[in-house]
């Protein structure tokens, strides 16, 4: 069963003025298809066929730079559509919202982090909040395609939250002013989502 495109869960223009539409129909439709195709052809053939995203993931230092790259963008672009809404914004509540002030002391500490992860990952890449053994959370950022459920690859664990800071993921709207686009996101994330993939 080959991966598929998942269907963005809102429009391409409900991000705005956050995230503008022309933006979000490249990213979705031709940059994150473009992940899938190339995964698919990846491992046409080979014995990846079949198995989970995650378990690819987890082993991919035993596999291509394709597999690895491809499926990267596959997973990270298919967490990035679920943390975003047009309801998006305001602070996490509940075990969320504690875990993050036992690690970080505050939101707007955690805020702080986070986009200074985004802000100084250099060249392509990703910054993620993600949970750890124990409910701990940690903030770290990953390049490229990687992400921290590959082996050794930012502070491991599993990305509960995460933006892209490829240059095609802003530069329309934004072109070099990157903390622009990291300050905008906060206005368009989706805490339920956040939560949602915290408690799992
Ligand atoms: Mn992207």
């Amino acid at each position: 069963m080959a991966f598929e495109l998942p269907p963005l869960p809102y429009s391409f223009g409900s991000l705005e003025p956050h995230i503008d539409a022309l933006t979000m129909e490249i990213h979705h439709d031709r940059h994150h298809n473009a992940y899938i195709t190339n995964l698919n052809n990846a491992i046409a053939g080979t014995d990846l066929e079949g198995k989970s995203l995650d378990e690819i993931l987890s082993n991919i230092d035993d596999y291509s730079a394709a597999v690895r790259n491809n499926g990267g963008g596959h997973y990270n672009h298919s967490l990035f559509w679920t943390v975003m809404s047009p309801n998006g914004g305001g602070q996490p509540e509940g075990d969320l919202a504690q875990a993050i002030n036992a690690r970080f002391g505050s939101f707007d500490s955690f805020k702080n982090e986070f986009s200074t992860a985004a802000t100084t990952r250099f060249g392509s890449g990703w910054a993620w909040l993600c949970k750890k053994g124990g409910g701990e959370v940690d903030v770290c950022s990953s390049p490229n395609q990687d992400n921290p459920v590959m082996p050794g690859i930012g502070c491991g664990g599993t990305p509960i939250l995460g933006l892209d800071v490829w240059e095609h993921a802003y530069y329309l709207k934004y072109q070099n002013k990157r903390p622009d686009y990291i300050a905008a996101f906060w206005n368009v994330i989706n805490w339920e989502e956040v939560a949602r993939r915290y408690a799992e």
